[in-house]
């Protein structure tokens, strides 16, 4: 589709990336050696001898746990005073992480952030609402900036409060939000209760991300609203938002390799997958003064999708991320992840729209239950015909997990629901024993 580019450097040849990255990548190893963590972990490795990004494997990886061991400031190559942000990953697995960044790195992250809202087609003259949190999470200010950069109208909405946000858009004309999968969800039955079809909004485009969520759920919400949905991936320590974003093509979202480099690699051995396989998303920042990392192991699962993309843009394109090292279910030696279960779910017309899995123990026999909201309309329905649904459910989820889960029917708007990322799974294994 569209082969106009925010920033030039969308369309560097091959060639041009990889010297790129080689110079960045000499340049970040020498400012990383003035951090208290990578003066140590860098000792003796010298940046000339990083002749091309796969050199990249000469250095050491970095985890979360040296974040957590190094937090609050040994991750800083300059004096905190010249730090002007400060953000934390959310904290959903383990104490939060501390992320800090000077002015030019907000420049930079605005930048970025901004060519991910051009690629897909927003511009100035649209009004912008953020329905993110805002706060340490940097889906907030994060896309806020890269917002105003591009110069539009940007609201500052922030997260829950669901009738102001639809007031907002509606006096305003709101034309694309950013929006957390599960929220976008859950606003669509507010919407409806107020009497307006979502779909009557004047929006067009919805940036959304921040959350694991399936392909079924994207369309979901492109027919619900009327839009375009785009999936926007990032994470604290590589800056927020803005680190890969799906374009108008929408079969994978670029990582933009002008300000990282990327790698794949097996979990267990840390050696690079083959090309196009699946593995854990390792990164390095190549632009970040305050708080560069280097070969960040981000635990989240995915793979580089093969060819180039008709859109023009040279950078690759990573695939929506299936999953995180340490959000795999195991039961009865099964791997599962929840968005295999997310997946077959949202392909049931009956089902509504949020569910949730429970991992229970009984005796010494593992089970998963999964509670799914059924629409309004379903749950009037006899006795026999939801026994016939649940066992439906039952079915596909087995054909897809291997293990038969209970399945469980709850009303419309009957499980809990966070106001930022959803918490799809519950472990009561630990509680029961
Ligand atoms: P935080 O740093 O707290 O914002 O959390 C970042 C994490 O959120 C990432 O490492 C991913 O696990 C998850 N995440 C962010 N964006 C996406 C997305 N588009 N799809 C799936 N997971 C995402
Ligand atoms: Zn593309």
């Amino acid at each position: 589709m569209s082969t106009e580019f925010f920033h030039s450097q969308e369309g560097l040849s091959r060639d041009e990336i990889a010297s790129l990255q080689t110079e960045r990548l000499r340049q970040t190893v020498e400012r990383a050696k003035n951090s208290t963590f990578y003066s140590q972990r860098l000792e003796g490795i010298d940046s000339d001898a990083l002749n091309s990004p796969e050199d990249i494997r000469l250095l050491p990886l970095t985890s979360k746990d040296d974040l957590r061991e190094y937090y609050p400031l040994g991750f800083l190559t300059q004096p905190v005073q010249n730090m002007v942000r400060l953000h934390a990953s959310s904290g959903t697995t383990g104490s939060p992480t501390a992320i800090l960044y000077t002015e030019q790195d907000l420049a930079n992250w605005a930048d970025l952030v901004a060519r991910c809202m051009y690629m897909v087609g927003v511009r100035p003259e649209d009004i912008f609402q953020n329905l993110s949190g805002y706060g340490l999470f940097t889906g907030g200010l994060g896309i806020h900036y890269g917002a105003e950069r591009l110069g539009c109208l940007t609201i500052p909405a922030g997260a829950g409060n669901s009738k102001r946000q639809i007031k907002l858009l509606q006096d305003f004309r709101v034309s694309v939000v950013h929006i957390i999968p599960s929220y976008a969800m859950h606003l669509a039955t507010v919407i409806r209760e107020t009497g307006i079809d979502p779909a009557d909004l004047p929006l067009r485009i919805a940036l959304i991300g921040a959350e694991p969520h399936t392909e079924q759920i994207r369309q979901r919400i492109e027919a619900i609203y009327g839009v375009s949905a785009y999936n926007s991936y990032g994470l604290s320590e590589m800056n927020g938002p803005g680190v890969a974003f799906e374009c108008p093509e929408q079969q994978g979202m670029h990582l933009w390799e002008d300000s990282y480099i990327l790698e794949i690699l097996d979990p267990e051995t840390l050696e690079p997958v083959p090309d196009g396989e699946y593995g854990e998303l390792v990164m390095t920042t190549l632009t970040r003064e305050g708080m560069p990392l280097i070969r960040y192991r981000t635990k989240d699962l995915t793979r580089v999708v093969p060819g180039t993309c008709p859109c023009g843009r040279t950078h690759r394109r990573i695939e929506r991320i299936a999953g995180r090292t340490d959000d795999m279910i195991i039961l009865k030696g099964v791997n599962i992840y929840p968005m295999q279960v997310e997946k077959i779910l949202m392909d049931i017309p009956e089902v509504g729209e949020n569910y949730q899995i429970v991992l229970e123990r009984s005796g010494y026999i593992d089970h998963m239950r999964v509670r799914v909201e059924i629409k309004d309309e379903y749950f009037v329905e006899d006795m026999r015909a939801l026994k016939g649904l649940e066992q439906k459910i039952a079915r596909s989820l087995r054909e897809e997990i291997l293990i038969s889960p209970k399945v469980e029917l709850v009303e419309h708007r009957s499980l809990p629901r966070n106001e930022g990322k959803a918490e799809r799974v519950v472990d009561m294994r630990q509680a029961e024993n």
